[in-house]
């Protein structure tokens, strides 16, 4: 009964990895997923992890039950706090809904679900690129997908100008996805005068802001400042969506874990807006997984760990920061032809290279190096052994 299923294509992102898995090569190299590695080139599991992890397994009181379907209770509120800061009036006035979610991707999913149900304009604008996985997400979820301006590759900056257009004209109501920190796959965000004024311009125009924060702590190695561009918006009394991750900056990838807050006007709203939410997910997967959300509950209401975890993070985000500088200065010193400032200007883990797709092709089949075909590499899959690598096959590249 199956015998017509035609073969789908590999994931985009996901479907690099599968080929560097096949290469043979010593000297391959995957740059294609966001997945930070050590510089020996290893997955991380951050000691405050482990730590957590230690203290839920020493707790005879744990068990494994169901947790609610909107998932655990400090889990969320804490969540709340991380995004929006400790002191936040909307937290204060209850008119926050946090539920977790399986990681970035199921937060995105469900919000949009809800926004299809429940709010009355079905369109959202998604930047000019954005993480290939939007698009999907978002129109299975029932919604209609546009795009807005935002990187100009003349540049390798940001379209500030066609940004402010496009919302501009954007019909009222529409939502807007913003990437909260750390743009996927451009590395370029609004500065917080720009972003000053997409928030003047989009409240003006009552559209939707609806934040994906996947890189909290990742682009300036502050979880607070990173955190800017979104309690801007929350603090004008508006209402928002923000969907978390913490698979980036917690290193907990596979164990799915994030949520989705639902900022309102008024708390009788927000307890109306979550019985809503429970009717979306119900029927999804019913309830999530109880592991990771404590692992992170742990390391969040424990001020020694939290310290500790803000100082993993920080060197996670400045490794990768000395990979940029490590790259530009070796493209520099072979005298590789264009102007590769952007490698250092681009924010968080990824660098938008500029190199075109049979440019990418080359790399790959030459040098063993993977990548989307976009240009796009993840730096936080670099190390100072590697860089020599790269910058040879992108030199051979540019200069063919
Ligand atoms: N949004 C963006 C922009 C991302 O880059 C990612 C991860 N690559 C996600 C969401 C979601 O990731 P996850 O579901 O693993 O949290």
């Amino acid at each position: 009964v199956f015998s017509n299923v035609v073969q789908a294509p590999e994931d985009p992102i996901l479907g690099v990895t599968v080929a560097y898995n096949k290469d043979t090569s010593p000297l391959k190299l995957n740059l294609g997923v966001g997945a930070y590695r050590t510089e020996e080139g290893k997955p991380l599991v951050l000691n405050v992890v482990r730590k957590a992890e230690q203290h839920l397994v020493n707790d005879s009181s744990r068990v494994k039950e169901y947790l609610p379907i909107v998932g655990l209770a400090d889990f969320n509120k804490l969540s709340a706090k991380l995004i929006l800061g400790d002191d936040s009036p909307a937290i204060r006035e209850n008119r926050v809904t946090t539920v977790q979610c399986l990681s970035g991707t199921g937060s995105l999913r469900v919000g949009g679900e809800f926004l299809a149900r429940h709010y009355h304009e079905r369109t959202i604008y998604l930047p000019k690129p954005t993480w290939g996985n939007h698009i999907k997400v978002f129109n299975l979820a029932g919604l209609t997908v546009k795009n807005y301006s935002y990187y100009d590759p003349s540049t390798r900056g940001l379209n500030f100008q066609g940004l402010l257009e496009d919302l501009g004209s954007a019909p009222p109501g529409a939502i807007i996805l913003l990437h909260a920190c750390a743009h996927n796959p451009t590395g370029v965000d609004p500065t917080p005068q720009q972003w000053e004024q997409i928030r003047h311009l989009m409240r003006s125009r009552s559209l939707l802001p609806f934040f994906d924060s996947a890189y909290q702590g990742f682009a300036s190695g502050s979880l607070d400042q990173d955190a800017q561009p979104v309690r801007m918006f929350v603090a004008d009394g508006g209402e928002c969506l923000i969907a978390q991750s913490y698979a980036k900056n917690m290193g907990l990838y596979g164990e799915r874990v994030g949520a989705l807050s639902i900022v309102c006007k008024a708390s009788d709203v927000a307890s109306r807006v979550e019985s809503q939410l429970k009717l979306v997910i119900r029927p999804m997967y019913s309830n999530p997984p109880i592991h990771g959300a404590s692992i992170v509950a742990t390391i969040l209401k424990d001020s020694n760990l939290y310290q500790e975890w803000t100082v993993e993070l920080k060197a996670m985000a400045d490794r990768i920061i000395t990979m940029r500088q490590k790259l530009f200065d070796a493209l520099r010193e072979k005298g590789t032809p264009g102007d590769w400032s952007h490698i250092i200007k681009q924010i968080g883990m990824f660098t938008f290279t500029g190199l075109n797709s049979e440019q990418v092709a080359f790399m790959t089949k030459e040098y063993h190096i993977y990548m989307t075909s976009d240009g796009r590499i993840s730096m936080a899959g670099l190390s100072s052994r590697t860089v020599p690598h790269l910058a040879d096959a992108i030199h051979s590249a540019v200069t063919r």
